[in-house]
C-alpha cells in the first residue's frame, strides 16, 4: 500500500448549511464548494484544513447510504477517505489481503476522484474510503 495522506473526513449531518455555519464560524475553516452526487443520494460541502478535506455530507433521500446512516446512527463520523497513488492496484492489494471491498472496481465520486470503499466489517468498523486524484 503507499497511501499519502488522509484526503477527507466524511462527516453526516441533517443539515448542510447549519454545519458549515459551524465549521465556518465557530471553527474558523472556509466552505469552497457544495456539490451534489445524485448517485450517492447526496449533497456535500468541502473545507480544507492543510491537505485534509471535511466532507460534510447531507442525505437527499432517506433510501440513500446516508440517510440510512443518519437514521441507524444518528449525524456524525461517517467514513475515513485515504488518498493512493494508484487506486486499482491497491484495491487489487486490499483485496488480496483478506479485505471485503464495497467497490470492486474504482467509480467517480465527488470532485472528480476516483473512489472505492473498504467494508467497515474488514476495516475495524470504520467505512473506508481510497481515492485517487487522477487530474493531479
Ligand atoms: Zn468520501
Amino acid at each position: 500500500m503507499e497511501l499519502s495522506h488522509i484526503e477527507h473526513i466524511g462527516i453526516a449531518v441533517n443539515n448542510l448549511d447549519e454545519a458549515i455555519a459551524y465549521y465556518e464560524n465557530t471553527l474558523g475553516l472556509t466552505c469552497y464548494a457544495i456539490e451534489e452526487v445524485p448517485d450517492q443520494k447526496v449533497r456535500t460541502a468541502f473545507l480544507k484544513i492543510g491537505e485534509t478535506k471535511i466532507e460534510l455530507l447531507e442525505s437527499t433521500d432517506p433510501e440513500g447510504p446516508i440517510g440510512k446512516f443518519i437514521e441507524k446512527k444518528g449525524p456524525g463520523v461517517h467514513h475515513l477517505a485515504f488518498a493512493v497513488n494508484n487506486l486499482e492496484s491497491n484495491l487489487a492489494e486490499v483485496k488480496e489481503k483478506g479485505v471485503r471491498l464495497i467497490d470492486s472496481k474504482p467509480r467517480k465520486g465527488a470532485e472528480g476522484l476516483d473512489i472505492a470503499f473498504l467494508h467497515p466489517k474488514s476495516t475495524f468498523g470504520v467505512l473506508t474510503e481510497l481515492c485517487e486524484d487522477k487530474n493531479k
